[in-house]
């Protein structure tokens, strides 16, 4: 069976204009599955929606709700548990104020409102998510290979060969799909790095033994390489296409600013992607 378009989703963190732009431009492209690397939450105004289109289009029996009907089903998908979801399961006592305080605010608005069973669903779909997931080419974390959850790949780890070594190590797949550090990237075996400048594709990686990859999407809900234009990424088995768009930033922003738990600076930092 040929391997199904990927559309891999990080760090969405709750920026509903970011998800749905990127999910929109996703489809445009022919994705025929969706796979989601963590961070559905946290920082931002939108939990509840953005899990919504996590929970209807990453899982493993997907439902696509703007395909028109009698178009090909869409291949199963997957999401990664992020830090931010092993905080909002377990503890968010190791975050910053600011995150903590999006953290705390998302647990109260997932069990608001009258709608207990979605509730529910909700903690049962966060509860589900594994660390770590991989298909026949490709590994799927949050952080890094060996440390699913909460190690941050960047890079200036190119300059830390033990770390990359131990990394690919970890690795049974030519490739491995990471987010995260919210910086796009390709970290090549060899020790090689390739930053992408804005859109790019599709680019061939010529996995191979000696030759394997490990693949940083970028953010879709909160860049942080300076640009602050939404990323992610396709894959056709083969080759990567990294994809940046421009979002409705001030509507995001506004939805932050109009939640007083929110702290002003996880609306101001949209605007500068950092
Ligand atoms: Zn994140």
């Amino acid at each position: 069976m040929r391997y199904p378009l990927t559309a891999l989703i990080s760090d969405l963190h709750s920026n509903l204009p970011a998800l749905e732009t990127a999910l929109a431009d996703a489809r445009e492209r022919g994705a025929r599955r969706y796979v989601c690397l963590g961070d559905v939450i946290g920082y931002g105004a939108r939990p509840r929606e953005c899990l919504d289109l996590v929970m209807a289009l990453c899982s493993k029996e997907p439902v696509d709700p703007a395909a028109a009907a009698g178009s090909e089903p869409l291949a199963p998908g997957l999401c990664l548990l992020g830090n931010h979801e092993h905080a909002l399961l377990n503890s968010a006592e190791d975050f910053n104020p600011k995150a903590r305080a999006a953290i705390d605010w998302t647990r109260e608005v997932l069990n608001q409102g009258e709608d207990h069973e979605r509730s529910y669903a909700y903690w049962d779909y966060l509860g589900s998510l594994a660390p770590s997931e991989q298909d026949e080419r490709a590994l799927f974390v949050h952080g890094s290979p060996r440390d699913p959850v909460r190690e941050y790949l960047l890079p200036r780890d190119v300059k830390n060969p033990g770390k990359m070594r131990d990394n690919f190590r970890r690795m049974d797949r030519p490739v491995c799909f990471v987010g995260h550090s919210h910086v796009p990237a390709i970290y090549f075996e060899d020790g090689s790095l390739h930053r992408p400048d804005g859109t790019e594709g599709p680019i061939e990686l010529e996995l191979g033994p000696g030759k394997r990859a490990i693949v940083n999407v970028g953010s879709v809900g909160q860049p942080r390489d300076g640009d602050p234009r939404l990323s992610y990424a396709l894959f056709d088995g083969e080759r990567v296409t990294f994809v940046r768009l421009e979002y409705d930033i001030q509507s995001a922003a506004a939805a932050i600013r109009a939640v007083s738990e929110l702290p002003e600076y996880l609306a101001e930092r949209l605007a500068i992607g950092r």
